[in-house]
């Protein structure tokens, strides 16, 4: 086998979809439990198989060499079972040292997560820098490495430096105005019903203790 014929890096165009997917659910978090809910068939995604790189010739040519690869795949992606990116493209380099393979690279993604106040679409872009070391041979307690397959899967690297990158908030834009308490009315479409309501409940509450306040300080004036 050659050692080109060993170099998987580079989107395949067999994978191209016929359209862009998108998911309906809310993006997880690095420190939430639930995890988005696709729209669309596995068979629709781009596998993330394509990001499993067989590294055996690098591996054998050791310390000191190193490779640059363009990864560029243009559609949606499903990185884990929770994590799916609209697209996927940055310069990966690879140096192969006495521990193993270290991969630094920038890549350019984005993210179709909800809205966090009104659940309409928020696009995410991201850069993500990546700088990991695979090790091999596989070392306890290291997160990343490489077996004697020779295949370094960077799908779990990925998933975890998106989470790590993803804003606090997600909005769809930074104004948004999110959706009524009361009704649920979208109010970036504009007000709802609710602001013509004469009094809320709990502001009469208030006036009735405010009036009654007031009545007693009267009270009190006229005794002295
Ligand atoms: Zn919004
Ligand atoms: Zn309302």
């Amino acid at each position: 086998m050659s050692i080109d014929s060993l170099v998987h890096i580079f989107y395949n165009a067999q994978y191209r979809p016929v359209f862009t997917a998108r998911f309906s659910g809310k993006v997880r978090r690095a420190q939430r439990p639930e995890s988005p809910k696709a729209i669309v068939n596995d068979n629709q995604y781009i596998p993330k198989k394509v990001l499993r790189l067989n590294v055996g010739y690098l591996l054998a040519e050791g310390p000191g060499r190193n490779r640059v690869n363009e990864l560029d795949i243009p559609s949606t992606i499903r990185v884990a079972e929770d994590l799916t990116l609209d697209f996927l493209r940055g310069t990966v380099a690879m140096s192969r040292t006495s521990r193993g393979i270290l991969v630094q690279a920038t890549l350019e993604t984005r993210l179709l997560a909800e809205c966090d106040r009104c659940l309409a679409d928020a696009p995410v872009p991201l850069a993500i820098p990546i700088e990991e070391m695979y090790v091999y041979p596989p070392e306890p307690g290291a997160e990343f490495s490489i077996d004697d397959s020779g295949i370094m899967d960077l799908a779990p690297l990925i998933r975890e430096e998106v989470l790590l990158a993803l804003p606090k908030h997600l909005l769809c834009e930074p104004e948004c105005k999110g959706l009524c308490k009361e009704c649920g009315a979208n109010l970036n479409d504009g007000p709802c019903e609710c602001d013509a309501e004469p009094i809320d409940p709990r502001f009469a509450a208030l006036k009735a203790f405010r009036d009654q306040l007031n009545s007693q300080e009267t009270h009190a004036q006229r005794k002295n």
